[in-house]
């Protein structure tokens, strides 16, 4: 299967049990109470997938796009089907970018360059990339940044290449923003 590219399906199901907790909010979900099952690639087991639960209103607040993508494909009643989309579409408006890489402007100055080691100060701008995080307790994947001018040797792609990934995936980016972003990746 390797290589091979997996269409994730987020589920919106009755708990089969009461044994689950929201991945969002650490409580319980009840059995019977409706969840959003977001499939995500199982970092154990090459090329399987596993789900993580959520409750609706959790997922309608910080999964916005994945439980709209399960309502969408919900074969089942939801009953606040219509007040979920809309908290949904609320907090995805103001939603972090979910596609790597993105770039944005560093709200603070305490992230430090993969590439470089040096810090990115607040406000300026810095481009998000996935990363392997091993900390001996946790491995997965995190968020890592780079310095715009340090970016492209890092991820291997071209500038060019770069920018139009990063201009896809970047919300609130201004035109200004983007202009100072193709520079700089070139640099
Ligand atoms: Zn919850
Ligand atoms: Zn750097």
């Amino acid at each position: 299967m390797l290589g091979e590219v997996i269409a994730l399906a987020h589920i919106i199901e009755a708990a089969k049990s009461g044994r689950a907790a929201c991945r969002t909010c650490k409580q319980p979900i009840a059995k019977g109470e409706l969840r959003l099952g977001e499939e995500v690639p199982n970092q154990f087991a090459g090329g399987e997938t596993t789900h993580v639960w959520h409750h609706l209103a959790c997922a309608a607040k910080k999964r916005p796009a994945a439980l709209l993508a399960a309502l969408h494909d919900a074969t089942i009643d939801v009953p606040n089907r219509a007040e979920l989309e809309t908290a949904a579409a609320a907090s995805s408006s103001s939603d972090k970018p979910s596609a790597f890489p993105y770039a944005e402007r560093a709200p603070t100055g305490r992230s430090s360059c993969l590439a470089c080691h040096q810090a990115i100060a607040k406000g300026e701008l810095r481009v998000a990339v996935e990363r392997d995080v091993d900390t001996g307790s946790f491995a997965g994947r995190g968020t890592g940044y780079l310095h715009p001018a340090c970016a492209s040797g890092h991820t291997g792609d071209d500038a060019a290449a770069l920018y139009a990934k990063l201009k896809a995936n970047s919300t609130g980016l201004s035109a200004d923003d983007a202009d100072h972003l193709r520079t700089a990746l070139a640099a």
